[in-house]
């Protein structure tokens, strides 16, 4: 399948007090048309950083300070804000974790949804409010034309997360990037947003990039996966791979620290220590203060990120077959 999505180097960096502060740092990776490709890791990490460099809509004092991002081989990264706004939406859109944040309190359901139809298609009034019915019922909500009237405050959580998915999709977009979108859940209804996303998938033929710090939502949903940690990506292998070979202690951590409901685990083992913000960023691998693995290279230099086979790549001194030579 080719890629609808390649990421080359992305470099973006906070203006700090002290001057700039890298959080997402040289990453790279492609999401093929029709896949979905989790990018994992815990919060603080620069996952939702990354996204919002995809679709330039970072805070003032953030900048894309290098690298690229390719959709349908089409450098995003120096479109401008008129040409931008022409591709969210359109070409592609996003989900939130929190769905009341991006909804707007004193605005009908069914108005808020019309909007996004009328940036991008010149429609009658009476086309929108019918697209928009259709929307609803497609991502589920039962009694659509009543709730096109209802202000969001009237919604369950799952339901006003419905609303955002149709406002997401409302203009077709061949890629959806889903920022942690059942995290505000409860787990019934994290289930229920899932299978939709995935029917959804299927149905209007999109590729996801899915940000997400829950293993088990991975293993549900994603064919490859990306994961990152101190605004690096560390592994990057296939789901299957990933879950039952992981290579990077990293990973090998976050796959402790998941929950096993099946088998009934209880016992979980977290992760010691915290993810380093970028100013307390080490010299040598930035895991290396967590890591159990953790060998004298790993204090002094940064490990490059070794390819293992055509599918895995890991950030790891483990994996160098040179480690002699090297230190
Ligand atoms: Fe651990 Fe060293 Fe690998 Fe970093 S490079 S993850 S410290 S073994
Ligand atoms: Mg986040």
């Amino acid at each position: 399948m080719p890629n609808i999505l390649v990421v080359k180097g992305l470099t973006t960096q906070f203006e700090g007090e002290k001057g700039p502060i890298t959080v997402v740092d040289q990453i790279d990776f492609k999401v093929k048309k029709g896949e979905v490709l989790g990018l994992v890791g815990e919060s603080g990490c620069g996952k939702s950083v990354t996204s919002l460099s995809i679709l330039q809509l970072l805070d003032k004092n953030g900048k894309i300070s290098g690298g690229e991002v390719f959709y349908n081989n089409v450098n995003l990264v120096s479109k401008s804000e008129k040409e931008m706004r022409g591709i969210r939406g359109k070409e592609i859109s996003m989900i939130f974790q929190d769905p009341m944040t991006s909804l707007n309190p004193v605005l009908i359901i069914g108005k808020q949804i019309g909007e996004v139809i009328e940036e991008h298609e010149k429609v009658s009034g009476t086309v929108v409010k019918q697209k928009v019915v259709e929307l609803l019922k497609l991502v589920g909500i039962p009694r659509a034309e009543e709730i096109y009237y209802e202000y969001p405050h009237r919604l369950s959580g799952g339901m006003k997360q419905r609303v955002m998915i149709a406002m997401a999709i409302a203009c077709n977009p061949a890629m959806l990037i889903a920022d942690e979108p059942t995290t505000a859940l409860d787990v019934t209804i994290q289930a229920q947003i899932l299978d939709l996303l995935r029917s959804l998938k299927d149905e209007l033929d999109m590729s996801i990039l899915l940000i997400t710090h829950d293993l088990g939502v991975v293993a549900e949903m994603c064919d490859r996966v990306v994961v990152m940690y101190a605004g690096q990506v560390v592994e990057t292998t296939d789901t299957r791979t990933l879950l039952r070979k992981p290579r990077h202690p990293y990973t090998v951590g976050l796959i402790q620290s998941t929950p096993h409901q099946s088998k009934g685990e209880r016992r979980l083992k977290s992760i010691i220590g915290q993810v380093p913000t970028p100013d307390q960023f080490l010299q040598g691998c930035r895991f290396a203060d967590r890591c159990p693995k953790a060998m004298d290279i790993c204090h002094s230099t940064i490990p490059p990120l070794f390819e293992l086979d055509g599918q895995t790549s890991c950030r790891c001194w483990l994996y160098d077959d040179k480690k002699e030579e090297v230190i």
